[in-house]
């Protein structure tokens, strides 16, 4: 579809009972992959919006509060982050974000769908500025199977940029996933997960979090971020440590951080620690 006069798309989420606009002035692009339906809409304000199977992924204008929270706190968390596993984010958004820091020798994207990266290069060229570092690895496999067979003790992060828990994700939000995770990991490794929207899925937030600690992770930690194109506008992401508790961040290297970042700061890092009454209610943090 190409209009000519502004329309809006919206995603409604049953779920929620709430919806999401935004003011669109055309598809650019659609395709149909082998696991899932990918699109391209231009917006009035927003810049490029990606769709896939009817559930927003990222717009121009505000993937930078996802993508740095997917990266940052995590990377300032862990004392010394050398290997990272992506797993899912396939826009590169993540990618760019992680190759950000100097300590980082080598990161490899695993996504399902070598398409959704296509689209990003041709609609998100900003998002794929990093893909030709000689430390970024690019795989376009299943992440579940992927994980499985990483040599054990090898890893240190591993970001989990996903879909939401159905079609090809379901499997990365479940107990038999975290045990390929925590086997892949060093000891102090941290695995970090998206964990949807605090304000409607915290039965989900909790279940990932008992998985994660069933399969022998030995702390969690939930911190909440907005992203206005998501249900309910707010988000989050759990961390999940190996071996110790994850207490506090590197303070420091994060107040004098050697990169350019538009959302992520030391006292970001500090505010999405401090629990809402409701999310301390619910994890007993
Ligand atoms: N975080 C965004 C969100 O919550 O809407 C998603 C960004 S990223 C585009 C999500 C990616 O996860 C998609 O490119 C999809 O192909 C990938 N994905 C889904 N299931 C996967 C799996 N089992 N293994 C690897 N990648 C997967």
């Amino acid at each position: 579809m190409s209009t000519t006069e502004p329309t809006w798309y919206y995603e409604n989420f049953e779920h929620s009972g709430s919806a999401i606009g935004f003011r669109v002035t055309g598809k650019l692009d659609e395709v149909q992959s082998e696991f899932q339906k990918i699109e391209i809409w231009d917006t009035t304000d927003w810049g490029k919006l990606m769709v896939i199977d009817g559930a927003i992924m990222l717009t121009t204008r505000d993937n930078f509060l996802y993508h740095e929270m997917m990266a940052h706190p995590v990377l300032f968390t862990h004392s010394n982050p050398k290997r990272v596993v992506i797993i899912g984010g396939g826009d590169c958004g993540t990618l760019r974000e992680v190759l950000k820091h100097k300590e980082v020798e080598h990161a490899v994207q695993v996504d399902i769908d070598e398409q959704v990266t296509r689209m990003a290069e041709k609609y998100f060229p900003e998002l794929c500025e990093s893909n030709h570092d000689p430390r970024a690895e690019l795989l376009f496999d299943d992440g579940i199977a992927y994980m499985k067979n990483v040599a054990e003790g090898t890893v240190d992060v591993i970001i989990v940029d996903s879909t939401d828990p159905v079609g090809p994700a379901e499997g990365l939000f479940n107990e038999a996933f975290y045990v390929s995770c925590i086997r892949a990991l060093r000891n102090g490794g941290i695995l970090v997960q998206q964990s949807e929207s605090p304000l409607v899925h915290i039965g989900l937030m909790k279940a990932m979090r008992h998985h994660m600690t069933a399969a022998g992770f030995a702390d969690t930690r939930t911190l909440p971020f907005p992203q206005p194109c998501y249900p309910t506008g707010w988000w989050s992401c759990t961390l999940a440590r190996k071996g110790s508790e994850l207490a506090g961040f590197r303070e420091r290297g994060a107040q004098s951080k050697s990169f350019a970042t538009r959302y992520y700061n030391v006292d970001v890092h500090r505010a999405a620690l401090v629990q809402p009454e409701f999310m301390r209610e619910a994890f007993g943090d």
